[in-house]
């Protein structure tokens, strides 16, 4: 329980973030607000030499409206997306998919950042940014490159980040005005991670679905997005025939372990029953 010794650096800006990263090489690792990173270390699944706390770059923080989209700063935390009006009005399933994350002494120190750049399957955030199109912004030594979300997880744990990169914001294409929006997540109690979750975000055009995007969390080795299951429910009125072919669409592309939340088969299940929930919740708030 107690973790391998470390230094500890605190950089101002993303230059100097990076710039350690690059000279301090493999054995550093960038330090957000430590809620995953920690339990790690202590329980010698990690062990880095350096610890590169992002905490002092005023840079990385804050939540903003740019044009068509929103950019939301790596350290913003989870508790400041709870509370943003920002996103209240214009991609209110950031806060419902907050809410929904551990508990509030979690969320006052976890970031956005830390969540979708662990790649960890079982965090919340990046099915919902697969679900959203987000796309995130990754600073090294060499400059700022984009990558959209959906090509950003290749398997657990394992990411498009590069040694020596940090991830400096998300950015995220408002949803049009009227969307519908879920997130359903099934856990064994408050403050545990899924055993499967469902993002949806729709919009409905003269009662039938104009657009349609799903995403799943911890029911594979990276999250999902649903891609056939979404586009076979448009055109459709959300009639409950079609509705079971897109569960079973999003189904088919599970493949959960075994493991204390349950066999797979269950979780497969649950995430089929998670996707038909968000779907009638988000048709509601979308007025069909
Ligand atoms: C009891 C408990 C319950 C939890 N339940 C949930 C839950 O239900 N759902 C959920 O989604 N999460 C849950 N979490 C995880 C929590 O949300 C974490 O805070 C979050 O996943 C990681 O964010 P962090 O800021 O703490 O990152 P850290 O722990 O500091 O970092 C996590 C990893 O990401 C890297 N990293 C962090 N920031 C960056 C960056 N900007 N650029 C590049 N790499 C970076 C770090 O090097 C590290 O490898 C839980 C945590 C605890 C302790």
């Amino acid at each position: 329980m107690i973790p391998g010794s470390f230094a500890y650096h605190r950089p101002k800006s993303v230059a100097e973030a990076v710039g350690l990263l690059a000279d301090l090489g493999e054995e550093a690792r960038p330090l957000a607000g430590g809620h995953s990173l920690i339990p790690m270390m202590k329980l010698r699944l990690a062990s880095p030499e350096h610890l590169i706390d992002l905490a002092g770059i005023g840079d990385l923080k804050g939540i903003r409206a740019d044009g068509g989209d929103v950019v939301i700063g790596a350290m913003t935390t989870q508790h400041e997306l709870c509370g943003s009006e920002l996103l209240a009005a214009k991609i209110p399933i950031l806060r419902e998919t907050s809410q929904v994350i551990a508990d509030p002494q979690v969320r006052y120190l976890g970031t956005l950042g830390g969540n979708v750049a662990n790649g960890d399957p079982g965090n919340d955030m990046p099915a919902v940014m697969l679900c959203l199109g987000a796309t995130y912004h990754l600073t090294g030594k060499g400059g700022e490159r984009r990558v959209a979300a959906r090509e950003f997880y290749q398997g657990a744990y394992f990411t498009a980040l590069e040694p020596g990169e940090i991830l400096t914001a998300v950015r995220i294409p408002v949803p049009p005005i009227g969307h519908g929006y879920a997130y359903e997540k099934l856990k064994r109690k408050v403050g545990d991670y899924a055993t499967a979750a469902a993002a949806v975000v729709l919009t409905v055009s003269r009662g039938q679905v104009a657009a349609c995007s799903i995403g799943l969390t911890n029911v594979s080795e990276t999250p999902l997005w649903a891609e056939e299951a979404g586009k076979l429910l448009v055109g459709s009125t959300l009639d409950a025939a079609t509705v079971k072919k897109a569960v079973a669409a999003a189904e088919a592309i599970t493949s959960p372990a075994s493991d204390a939340r349950g066999p797979a088969h269950y979780r497969t299940k649950m995430a089929g029953v998670m996707v038909a929930r968000a779907l009638a919740r988000a048709r509601t708030r979308a007025g069909a």
